[in-house]
């Protein structure tokens, strides 16, 4: 039952199928392992990124694929379907590079982006502290201006990759200021002081490392700090806004991988001498999990399609990773109930979907956060846009 989209271009129809390939025949047959050893699969994103699927929506100038965000997130999403520990990856790394191509130098673009996009560095974002998660101003990290580099100090939560990245995305206080007195740097994962605690042990993506990170008087170059001093948190919020599209997609793939996976054995398994698909009490399961999973996937590339034509698209984004999130938890919940006491089992990959969208309701601002930022733009009041797009679409 392959999704049926619509997207702007042949190139973009192309860059599906390629993504479609490489998830069956490089991502389908390491998942169960991988997830099973709890084995962070490095080799996967540089096969990702040598494909040219880990820089899409940036520039080709600095070897990105210069595509539309509704292109990237569907490619992310067709990921997700198959691993979304990996499709958590790509958007993880996707984020960490967002504030260079945003606010770095021309210079240090032209040194940095290129590995950075290509694959041949992973990276990693840290933001979240032990302490300060909803709350990212709280934070205490500090780094401290010293000559032509900066001293960082602290501990970052949580982190994405903590352990296998290249290169960390760090947001560091340089003043008191609550919200203005955060910046932004780009660490190496070899810089002296910088330190990996033993990975979390999670209840699911556990193909995805998450660990703690420990600065202890870790020098930066002045020249690997991005925007002004100060510019730190928005560099971050607006990388979040983008970033929560992203774990949409990656949401909207893991209920759809859950839909498939539980229609296949619906058409399978017989009980009362029918398949159990030709029950109508379970066949409406089947059919409010296409219809949710449709719905999340619709909101998410409306929101992409803003942010594509340059409209505000905050709100929409939020709204979109707290329908997919809602709707991946409801999806493979409902996934193991048709498959009843299989479902239960680790024999089936079904309850391992389960486990794998709680965090999505919980990472990159939890769904009480996007409420938050939903009623705050409610209670501002928006303007109402049009906006025509462009006319050319191809079937992918
Ligand atoms: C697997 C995993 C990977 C992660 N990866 C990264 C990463 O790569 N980089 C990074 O920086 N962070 C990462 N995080 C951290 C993640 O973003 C935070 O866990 C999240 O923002 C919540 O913060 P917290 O855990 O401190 O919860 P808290 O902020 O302590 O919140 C606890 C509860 O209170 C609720 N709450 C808090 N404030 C409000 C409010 N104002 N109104 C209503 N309810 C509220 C929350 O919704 C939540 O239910 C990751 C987390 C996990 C679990």
């Amino acid at each position: 039952m392959p999704v049926q989209r619509l997207v702007p271009t042949q190139e973009a129809a192309d860059l599906l199928d390629l993504t479609r390939q490489i998830a069956r025949d490089e991502l389908a047959p390491k998942v169960v392992a991988a997830e099973a050893d709890e084995q962070f699969p490095r080799e996967v994103f540089r096969t990702l990124g040598r494909a040219g699927l880990l820089g899409l929506p940036y520039g080709e100038e600095f070897g990105g694929g210069g595509q539309p965000y509704e292109v990237y997130l569907q490619v992310l999403e067709e990921i997700a379907a198959v691993w979304a520990s990996v499709g958590v990856g790509v958007s993880v790394h996707g984020l960490s590079c967002f504030g260079l191509a945003t606010k770095g130098t021309d210079e240090q673009k032209q040194r940095l982006l290129p590995d950075m996009l290509g694959g041949e560095l992973l990276g990693a974002y840290c933001l979240s502290e032990p302490h300060a998660g909803s709350d990212p101003a709280a934070m205490r990290t500090t780094a401290v201006r010293d000559g032509d580099s900066y001293v960082l100090t602290g501990e970052k939560a949580w982190t994405t990759h903590g352990g296998q990245a290249d290169f960390y995305k760090v947001m560091a206080r340089t003043s008191d200021h609550r919200s203005r007195g955060i910046s932004c740097f780009l660490v190496p994962a070899d810089a002296p002081g910088l330190v990996a605690d033993p990975p979390e042990r999670k209840m699911g993506l556990t193909g995805s490392t998450t660990a703690l990170m420990r600065f202890e008087g870790v020098r930066v170059d002045a020249d690997r700090r991005l925007g002004e001093e100060g510019e730190g948190l928005p560099i971050a919020l607006a990388g979040l806004d983008a970033g929560r599209l992203g774990i949409a997609a990656v949401a909207v793939g893991l209920a759809q991988g859950a839909l498939e996976d539980a229609l296949a054995y619906a058409k399978e398994r017989e009980t009362f001498g029918v398949p159990i698909v030709e029950h109508q009490g379970l066949a409406f399961l089947l059919a409010d999990m296409a219809a949710g999973t449709e719905t999340a996937r619709a909101m998410t590339l409306h929101a992409a399609r803003l942010k594509d034509a340059g409209l505000p698209y905050s709100q929409q984004a939020s709204i979109a990773k707290l329908v997919a999130t809602d709707n991946a938890m409801k999806v493979t919940t409902d996934a193991v109930q048709v498959l009843g006491g299989y479902g239960y089992t680790r024999d089936f990959p079904v309850e391992r979907y389960m486990r794998e969208a709680k965090v999505m309701q919980i990472f990159e601002g939890t769904n009480q956060i996007q409420r938050l930022v939903i009623s705050r733009a409610l209670a501002k009041g928006g303007a109402v846009t049009t906006a025509v797009a462009p006319a050319e679409f191809a079937l992918a």
